[in-house]
């Protein structure tokens, strides 16, 4: 099923940070933007509509809210400024061209992109539904999700502002996890860096592991074991989050012995890896070994296919912040209508 004969100059695949900056920078470069926003899955998922913020209560290090703002509350302000320059989005309402006022609810959903046909141009961007649309360039900004154990409180609370959470230089701050004791899930380079960094607010920090050796590089297994602050409970996995509103203990299993036992803490962070939402990409442009998309030159957002440009969680596994997803969201997009300009396409 063909949307019709137009040929898009740019859509954008993704709403986080570097979906909605990307549709930003490209409305206001007549370029009118159509936008694969995606549905909403409930967690843990592959992509949020929003992205990884809509999981996040308060955002304090996002420039511009020195009172901070919640992750859902900017990632609307996001949409309604793309909105403001007609940005169009795929909806099983057709293409809305008004989301002014997406506080209010929106009464149709947002659709998901299934794959993309990027052996010709214009590419054939597929909706859910089955929807061809034709593409002289196309912006991917997918993201990336944290990975969750998946445990039933785990989500509930990460959800409600309990506790739990899978970023702690998003949420670490917070003067709910000062001077407590906090816990960190995962023995990488992650769970090292966002231990280390809790040890600032924190009066403790049990990293918990599932083996007896870290996967982190030594270097950062030596700054976890040389921290006073830092605990390494080796041999652990989580098997429940107790607490009703907020989290007061994880119940941990020995994986040699099969024990269980509560671990008394007043914030828990998980740090077990991070997934790109690119799957719907395999075979079309060059993912590296952990499917992130492999960017074709460093600083710019080209990837393997020209006309294809990545931009945010879903290309870097680096930064993964909202402030750095935004910056290349902005950076595919004049990479686009440079891109464009060059073969004619104005
Ligand atoms: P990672 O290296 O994949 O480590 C994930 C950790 O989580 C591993 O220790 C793993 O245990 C554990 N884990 C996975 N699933 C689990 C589960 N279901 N339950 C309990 N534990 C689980 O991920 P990462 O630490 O996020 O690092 C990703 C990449 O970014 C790496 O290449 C890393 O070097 C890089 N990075 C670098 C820096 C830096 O250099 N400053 C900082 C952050 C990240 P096992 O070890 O048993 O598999």
């Amino acid at each position: 099923m063909s949307q019709d004969n137009a040929i898009e100059k740019v859509i954008v695949v993704g709403s986080g940070p570097a979906g909605w900056t990307a549709a930003i920078y490209a409305a206001r470069a007549n370029l009118d933007p159509l936008v694969f926003a995606g549905r909403p899955k409930t967690v843990p998922s592959t992509i949020l509509p929003g992205g990884q913020l809509m999981m996040t209560t308060e955002v304090e290090n996002y420039p511009g809210f020195p009172e901070g703002v919640t992750g859902p509350a900017l990632m609307s302000q996001f949409e309604r400024q793309a909105a403001r320059f007609k940005t169009r989005i795929v909806t099983d309402n057709g293409f809305t061209p008004d989301v002014s006022n997406p506080d209010d609810g929106h009464s149709y959903s947002y659709h998901d992109c299934k794959r993309i046909d990027m052996s010709k141009r214009p590419f054939v961007v597929v909706g859910e539904d089955d929807t061809e649309y034709h593409a002289h360039s196309v912006i991917i900004a997918t993201g990336a999700t944290a990975n969750w154990i998946g445990l039933e409180n785990e989500q509930r609370l990460a959800r409600s502002g309990g506790g739990v959470s899978a970023c702690a230089v998003c949420d670490g701050a917070l003067p709910t996890f000062r001077d407590k004791v906090l816990a960190v899930v995962g023995g990488g380079d992650s769970a090292v860096e966002e231990a280390s960094y809790l040890t600032k607010f924190a009066s403790k920090v049990c990293m918990i592991h599932r083996r007896d050796e870290l996967r982190a590089s030594k270097i950062m297994a030596k700054r976890a074991m040389d921290n006073p602050k830092i605990e390494i409970l080796w041999n652990k996995i989580p098997v429940d989050v107790l607490g009703d509103d907020m989290i007061s203990a994880v119940r941990l299993k020995d994986t040699k012995t099969g024990d269980e036992s509560n671990l008394e803490v007043g914030g828990l962070f998980l740090a077990i890896g991070h997934t790109p939402a690119t799957g719907f990409l395999e075979g079309q442009l060059e993912l590296d070994e952990k499917k992130y998309i492999k960017l074709a030159e460093p600083y710019r957002s080209t990837t393997s296919v020209e006309g294809v440009f990545g931009a945010g969680d879903c290309v870097d596994s680096t930064y993964r912040q909202a402030i750095t997803a935004a910056g290349m969201g902005c950076k595919a997009a004049l990479d686009a209508e440079r891109w464009l300009a060059d073969q004619g396409i104005e």
